[in-house]
């Protein structure tokens, strides 16, 4: 099976040594765990608990609600002591719907019925049970594996997809779990394929991973699921540069893998749905790297969703230094954390305490037009071009050019000599068409519900006139006939 030609794409210093050669330890449960209600793609769940009671591990907490959403799990056994807004793991750090837990040191589990051959499931109670067990896109897309395993099958998609990437440097939790888990890893690929019909399903593992790679080979052995390795590369865990390596296929702009054949998943997913449905787990921990300069001694923990972030670097020793930037998952595509008081979601790959050595950067210099940005785009997009178009607050410009098919992945600001923060600009015009998008539809949600008064008080004006009418005329015709009646009276 031959690979294909990648567009675009660099080779960043890789730092992952520094927790790939430690096996995954898990993290003892913390005092507090913050269990936000949207934790994925699509609508919050609603709380399924009251504040007081007494839940076990696994027990639903809140129900997914709307059909793009998932729901949520206790990651440990407790009582509920509040629920109401805490600190979101997101870049604007608002708050968000959470349920509080205080865990008892019982590990109590809430029991599932379990399928005594989960191969002999329906394809669509597969999906089913994925989704009730709340798996989302454990690769850092959150999106609810339910919705995604029904549109795959509905479609026919004929190949699956197994990403075993891990480009982002410092990361290394998808690279353990392959060493770690293959067995149940390659379990969860199979059930997925049944879930979807997909005849082929290949795993792609960067080759930078031998140790992974040995380890998927050896459990997939007696199956079909193939295992290849892909040269390592950023962003080649973005699941288009995926596709195009293993198949030659290209997904179009705008259009998802299923319009071409493909669902993709990740590893880490495959192994959450093993847990699922063959030990009736729902998704209550995950892997997490805690890594960066000025992390004492950097590993992969298995941490209870809800955990603080601030625990995670408690017990990897703390810090050496004060962290110059603290960030969530990588560091090219992850986002800035204000404070470690956020928890850990099922979206969290990795946390970072990064050093001013490893972000340092002078301050940029003007372009020199070397087209090194134009080169490194995986997308084949004209970075220095839209990002003078968002300078000049020229938005419309700027989308003419493709800014809505970026995908943020800073390898545009990576390659550039001139340290100009080429994705800065892009994210920030991303986030200025989103905020118009919302004052649009505000404006024309209001326009709605004015011009929806304005017919409902004209059909009450227009009412009480034909009320008036007709009393006015049920008046008339009375004393109509009380004059007929005296006249009828005065002649006889
Ligand atoms: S890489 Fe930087 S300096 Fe080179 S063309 Fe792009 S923006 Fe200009
Ligand atoms: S951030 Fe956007 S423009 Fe820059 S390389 Fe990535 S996809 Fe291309």
């Amino acid at each position: 099976m031959r690979l294909f030609k990648l567009r675009g794409g660099v080779h960043p210093e890789a730092r992952k040594a520094d927790s790939s050669e430690r096996p995954i330890r898990p993290l003892p449960l913390p005092q507090r765990l913050f269990v936000p209600l949207q934790q994925h793609i699509g609508a919050p769940a609603r709380p399924a608990v009251r504040v007081g009671e007494t839940v076990r591990a696994g027990q639903l907490v809140g129900a997914g609600q709307g059909s793009v959403t998932a729901p949520v799990h206790a990651p440990a056994s407790g009582i509920v002591v509040a629920i109401g807004d805490h600190p979101a793991p997101h870049p604007s750090g608002l708050p968000v719907a959470t349920v509080t837990i205080e865990p008892d040191g019982d590990d109590r589990w809430f029991e599932y019925e379990v399928a005594a051959d989960p191969f002999a499931l329906a394809p669509e109670d597969i999906a089913a049970r994925a989704g009730a067990a709340g798996i989302v896109g454990l690769g850092g897309a959150a999106f609810p594996s339910a919705v995604k395993l029904d549109a795959s099958r509905r479609s026919g998609v004929d190949t699956l997809i197994i990403n075993g990437g891990e480009c982002e440097p410092y990361l290394t939790c998808d690279d353990r779990i392959m060493r770690e888990r293959a067995a149940e890893i390659v379990t969860g690929i199979r059930l997925i394929q049944r879930a979807v019909g997909a005849r082929h399903a290949i795993v792609g593992i960067e080759d930078n991973k031998p140790e992974a790679l040995a380890a998927m080979r050896a459990a997939a052995a007696a199956t079909e699921v193939r295992i290849r390795a892909v040269p390592a590369m950023y962003p080649m865990g973005w699941e288009k540069q995926m596709i195009q390596a293993l198949l030659g296929r290209e997904v179009p702009a705008e259009g998802r893998s299923a319009d071409i054949g493909v669902l993709v998943h990740n590893v880490a997913t495959a192994w959450a749905v093993q847990q699922a449905l063959c030990r009736g787990r729902p998704l209550v921990s995950r892997i997490v790297t805690v890594s960066g300069g000025a992390v004492a001694q950097p590993c992969n923990l298995e941490v209870p969703i809800g955990t603080p972030v601030q625990a995670l670097f408690d017990a990897c020793g703390g810090f050496l230094s004060t962290p110059a930037r603290l960030v969530l998952g990588g560091p090219m595509m992850g986002h800035q954390l204000a404070h470690t008081g956020v928890p850990v979601v099922k979206g969290t790959s990795g946390v970072l305490a990064l050093t001013q050595a490893e972000i340092g950067r002078a301050a940029p210099a003007p372009c020199i037009r070397c087209s090194s940005c134009v080169r490194a785009c995986p997308v084949g997009l004209l970075p220095l071009e839209m990002a003078a178009r968002v300078r000049a607050d020229d938005l419309a410009g700027a989308v003419a050019l493709g800014l809505k098919d970026c995908i943020g992945c800073g390898s545009c600001s990576y390659v550039c000599p001139s340290g100009i923060p080429l994705v800065h600009f892009f994210s920030y015009a991303k986030g200025e068409l989103a905020a118009q998008a919302r004052s649009k539809a505000k404006q024309e949600a209001t326009r709605k519900l004015a011009a929806e008064r304005s017919a409902r008080m004209e059909r009450i004006a227009r009412e009480r006139e034909e009320a008036a009418a007709a009393r006015k005329a049920a008046k008339a015709a009375k004393e109509a006939a009380a004059r007929a009646a005296e006249q009828a009276e005065a002649t006889a």
